[in-house]
């Protein structure tokens, strides 16, 4: 243990397990720890990464913006700001944007227009179906909204108005809809779950049924929004477009950012009913801005494409030669693999050995979400040093 993990334990709330690993520099898909050894990206913050660490464009960005502006609260309009709300209307379905600073807040706020939505149109209609196995953030109502109750035991009662169905089940949407729901929640892949993908045709009788009963869609895209899938939104990649959507973790590119957007009809907030004295600040708009306008313009989308079927080619190679990986599933730079047995602790452990840092959502599966600028050699390093680290774990266990 180095000296600042017995430091932290002295100081920190024990509120995240943290892997025994002190990070103190980056520089594009490669991190370095406090002894200088180099480790291979594949967490990327979780999936926040877009761009790499420290890409200079964000660094020109951040050093620029710091000297002109960095907050001056929301009475007031900002130059980043606009241009990064116009940037994503313009490259998106939706008409309207209101800027914050997280995931779990976007979500909340995407919570009370579902219910203001239910009030004006629905008569006060406000229960939000969402999905088990779904993970909507850490906050009282994003932790309702979330299917799963080890997020929710330790903090009962939950805020009322929540309730969940099975995940890619469209006949549960169904009979779970009653004259009090206003919207459903969903995840275009369920990312914390353990990359869990639906069908395309369960998404667009989703959306089929919404519209049929007026009921919002909304897409929590805080996890594979900004191009995750290969596609700059998540539910490009499924053909189907919602009403609501969140976005967070890739937008800032590792600086804290978040948004909830909705098309015109759906967009009933007024003045009064929500606000924030961060969200929307012009230093975390103008790095906005500059990832999102890399990732249009600079082919990141295509290279999250083309570096993301380069993953899969890996891990199914991988599942050829290690029996016990049973299954490789996701989409663009957001996959995972799963094991037989609950290994994917000790092969993350493995694999920090051996330089390459890895998630594992699950006991039985590893998830993998490196910057969206990877490239195709960095992938195949990846795979080289996870399969070492998988070799090690079957040996020591006497897996085959
Ligand atoms: C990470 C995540 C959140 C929560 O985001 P925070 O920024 O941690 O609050 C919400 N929804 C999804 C789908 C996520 O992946």
């Amino acid at each position: 243990m180095s000296q600042w993990q017995d430091r932290a334990a002295k100081v920190y709330m024990t509120t995240n397990k943290r892997v025994p690993l002190t990070i103190e520099r980056g520089k594009g898909v490669w991190v370095w720890d406090d002894s200088g050894k180099k480790y291979l990206d594949f967490v990327g913050g979780w999936a926040v990464n877009s761009l790499g660490h420290c890409h200079p464009a964000i660094t020109k960005t951040l050093i620029a913006q710091s000297k002109k502006l960095i907050q001056t609260s929301n009475q007031f309009y900002t130059i980043p700001q606009v241009q990064l709300g116009e940037l994503l209307v313009k490259n998106s379905c939706m008409d309207q944007v209101f800027f914050c600073n997280s995931g779990a807040e976007a979500n909340e706020g995407a919570i009370k227009l579902a219910r203001k939505y239910g009030k004006l149109k629905r008569n006060g209609a406000y229960e939000i179906i969402s999905t088990e196995g779904s993970f909507h953030g850490r906050t009282l109502a994003a932790v309702a909204a979330t299917g799963n109750v080890h997020y929710q035991e330790n903090f009962l009662p939950m805020p009322s108005g929540f309730v969940h169905v099975p995940y890619n089940d469209i006949e549960a949407v169904m009979s779970a809809t009653t004259e009090k729901t206003c919207a459903v929640l969903i995840e275009p892949i369920q990312g914390e779950n353990g990359v869990i993908v639906p069908s395309k045709e369960y998404m667009q009788q989703l959306r089929k049924w919404c519209d049929e009963k007026g009921l919002l869609l909304m897409f929590d895209e805080v996890q594979t929004g900004i191009g995750r899938l290969g596609t700059l939104f998540g539910y490009e990649a499924f053909g189907v477009e919602p009403d609501v959507m969140t976005l967070a973790k890739g937008l800032g590119g590792g600086v804290p950012i978040g948004a909830f957007m909705a098309k015109k009809h759906a967009a009933v907030l007024t003045p009064g009913d929500h606000g924030t004295t961060f969200g929307g600040n012009p230093l975390a708009c103008a790095v906005g801005y500059t990832v999102v306008d890399y990732v249009i313009k600079r082919k990141v989308l295509a290279n999250a494409k083309k570096s993301g079927a380069r993953l899969t080619k890996g891990l199914q190679k991988l599942q050829k030669k290690h029996r016990f990986v049973t299954e490789v599933r996701g989409q663009g730079l957001l996959q995972a693999i799963q094991f037989k047995d609950d290994i994917s602790g000790d092969v993350l452990t493995a694999a920090i050995k051996n330089g390459l840092l890895l998630n594992a959502p699950r006991p039985n599966t590893l998830r993998f979400m490196p910057p969206l600028v990877i490239t195709t050699p960095e992938v195949d390093e990846g795979m080289k040093r996870l399969d070492t680290a998988i070799g090690e774990v079957a040996k020591a266990k006497g897996l085959k």
